[in-house]
């Protein structure tokens, strides 16, 4: 497996992919710091593409000025070696001055979506992630690129951007891969002590509650968002960031649960801020 660190070598690589071997590209966007669920989309990726390429690169713009960049997990040769294992076929690493050359100032702004959700506590959080995205999309040419729901206000704000910019890609979402015992993963999760740990459960206690009230036949958001925080209530120490049901297309508020509407939680454990969602089927 190939390491590739600049734009220029990510593109003439896609184009000889296409050209030498008609392959389709396909992309899976990440921060590195690789678990199972970064596995489950370079495997669907792999399942669907002929040639694929996993993206490493922490990006600075998507963090607020107090968060978490200069101590987020980096975790290189590990992350490698598990594309590799995957079937990915080249790693991107760029470094900050390949993403932003000197004086960059250009940025993608999705109006609106931006400043829902986990953009309403993280200002300028979309902004960076809709920037990165279309610079990789840009650079990559890929025919498809991969996703979590783990982040499914992200996915919002891509949607409108790629249907905006009149991109070619097409975005595939994949289902969240979770521990056992129901914590979705996430690089953030090393920042728990055991304590906190469990105390993480709570999200998805309170994700499993909205999602079995619904299946009873419950549809009033008031009522799933009361359910959900009052899990919350009995964990004094989670702090909520959010518990929202929402439009998933728009993230604007719904007052009747309906198929495809998404309920999405963010809480801080500790000091690590967690997310996590369940689309009403
Ligand atoms: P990150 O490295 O955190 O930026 O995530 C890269 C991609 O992996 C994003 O599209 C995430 O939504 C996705 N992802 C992260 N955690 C999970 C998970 N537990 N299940 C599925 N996809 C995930």
């Amino acid at each position: 497996m190939e390491i590739l660190h600049t734009v220029e070598e990510l593109r003439r690589w896609s184009r000889a992919m296409r050209a030498q071997a008609g392959a389709t590209v396909g992309l899976v966007p990440t921060m590195g710091a690789l678990h199972a669920g970064h596995a489950s989309l370079i495997q669907a990726a792999v399942a669907k593409c002929g040639k694929v390429a996993v993206s490493i690169f922490v990006n600075p713009t998507q963090f607020g000025p107090h968060e978490d960049y200069a101590r987020y997990p980096r975790t290189f040769d590990a992350d490698c070696a598990l594309a590799e294992a995957e079937g990915a076929h080249v790693v991107f690493a760029p470094n900050v001055d390949e993403m932003y050359p000197a004086g960059a100032a250009t940025f993608v702004d999705v109006e609106g979506l931006s400043e829902r959700l986990d953009g309403k506590s993280r200002p300028g959080h979309f902004r960076g992630v809709a920037t990165v995205v279309t610079k990789l999309l840009i650079a990559s040419e890929a025919d498809r690129a991969y996703f979590g729901q783990k982040d499914a206000a992200q996915v919002a704000v891509l949607r409108r951007m790629v249907t905006d910019l009149r991109l070619a890609t097409e975005l595939v979402v994949c289902p969240i891969v979770r521990e056992p015992d129901g914590l979705a993963l996430s690089s953030r999760n090393i920042y728990l002590n055991a304590e906190e740990r469990a105390k993480a459960l709570t999200l998805s206690r309170a994700v499993r509650l909205v999602e079995m009230l619904v299946a009873a036949g419950e549809r009033h958001t008031e009522t799933l968002i009361a359910a959900a925080r009052a899990v919350f209530a009995d964990e004094p120490e989670v702090r909520v960031d959010y518990t929202e049901l929402v439009n998933w297309d728009s993230l604007e508020p719904v007052d009747t649960a309906m198929p495809g509407s998404l309920f999405a939680v963010a809480a801080w454990v500790g000091t690590t801020r967690l997310i996590d969602n369940a689309v009403i089927g």
